[in-house]
């Protein structure tokens, strides 16, 4: 399969060519001649599928063969629960777009708002937005939905466990009723199901990686350590390999505090997390991409989204208290078909909720041998 027989347009394909993407996706296999179609599309992938690329493409295509945004009119909206999602959504469309004459613009709290209202009042052919801070923008009067023709919810799974519901409804209600609606979600629970009902219309429905799937090409096991031991025993995994690690933790102060104790030990680590401001965050993401740090300890919710290439080993230095965010966790390695590893620091508070993962994820984790 390559991306010559997908549908897609000559200028596209040179932009695919020049990502050095040579074989798509199995998501954008099947989501690409779907959306191009015209099709409303309901899709269960993760993040590291080539989703975005999945969406993004045919849209870019879909748009240009009509009008272009006028003053406030958005044509393509695309709503993400984070801004780091968000702003590599954008990243996405810039890169995939690049042959295109389309106008794109991104936008998020945090940041001042100004900029965002002139940008808006030109009208944007695709906007990457996430929820309040577009309804913000809304009721400023910066933007209409008079022209929308389609609708993206990437990680919809996500915006609902942030409580993002009541704003996304708001959102709908704003809508014309005639348009395109893709849905993307990690999962595909009732509620998910219950909202694709909602908003999509006899969507096409691809499920290219089921749970478990995703799950067994990961190597996951787990150590057996006391609370106050865990520290001292990640410093010594990190120590023992000169790869880049995502070390996950429950908490924001958790992530803090584990940041300063591997700097003690000599040990580059930068933490991203809600309570950073997004500058700071950036520039957290940025060092570790470019290989200035060797750890990045990140929250559940900071780590959604967020683009790393090539990680081969994630370490959960708490397990989460919800299940399914450790599959969204270890999902950060082996990615795009590479092999990763995944290991667990477990402390006997813990067997709660490591029981809870096993039954998910229909397996047990092992023990790691450690080296002695
Ligand atoms: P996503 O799931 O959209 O976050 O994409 C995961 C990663 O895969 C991104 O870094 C993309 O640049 C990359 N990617 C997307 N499509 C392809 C493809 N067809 N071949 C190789 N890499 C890809």
């Amino acid at each position: 399969m390559t991306f010559n027989s997908l549908g897609l347009s000559d200028s596209l394909l040179r932009a695919i060519a020049q990502s050095g993407y040579t074989v798509p996706t199995p998501i954008q296999a099947r989501a690409i001649p779907a959306i191009l179609e015209g099709r409303d599309v309901m899709a269960a992938a993760q993040t590291g599928t080539g989703k975005t690329a999945g969406f993004v493409l045919p849209i870019l295509q879909n748009l240009y063969i009509t009008s272009r945004a006028k003053p406030g009119q958005v044509r393509a909206l695309i709503l993400t629960p984070t801004r780091e999602l968000a702003a590599q959504v954008h990243d996405s469309i810039l890169t995939y777009g690049r042959n295109e004459q389309l106008s794109s613009a991104v936008v998020f709290g945090g940041v001042n708002i100004n900029p965002q209202l002139r940008i808006l009042r030109r009208g944007v052919d695709l906007l990457v937005a996430t929820p309040g801070r577009l309804l913000d923008l809304y009721q400023q009067g910066a933007v209409n939905f008079d022209a929308l023709e389609i609708l993206v919810l990437d990680e919809a799974d996500r915006m609902l466990d942030m409580g993002f519901i009541r704003d996304i409804r708001r959102i709908l209600n704003l809508l014309p009723n005639q348009r395109q609606n893709l849905m993307f979600s990690a999962t595909f629970s009732k509620e998910i199901r219950q909202l694709a009902g909602s908003i999509c219309r006899r969507p096409v429905e691809i499920d290219v990686a089921p749970r478990n799937s995703t799950v067994d090409a990961i190597a996951q096991k787990l150590l057996r350590v006391e609370k106050g031991e865990k520290a001292d025993l990640l410093t010594e995994l990190l120590a023992a390999t000169h790869e880049q690690v995502l070390v996950f933790t429950r908490t924001k102060h958790g992530a803090n505090k584990l940041v300063k104790k591997l700097a003690k030990d000599s040990i580059s680590a930068t933490a991203i997390h809600g309570n950073k401001s997004q500058a700071q965050r950036t520039r957290a993401l940025d060092e570790f991409k470019r290989n200035k740090v060797q750890v990045l300890v990140a929250t559940d919710i900071a780590a959604r989204g967020i683009d790393i290439e090539l990680l081969n080993l994630v370490i959960n230095f708490d397990l989460p208290q919800v299940p399914e965010d450790y599959v969204h966790r270890i999902g950060r390695t082996g990615r795009a078909g590479a092999s990763g590893q995944a290991i667990s620091l477990v402390s006997s508070e813990e067997n709660k909720q490591l029981r809870a993962i096993e039954a998910l994820i229909k397996r047990k984790i092992e023990p790691l041998a450690m080296p002695a």
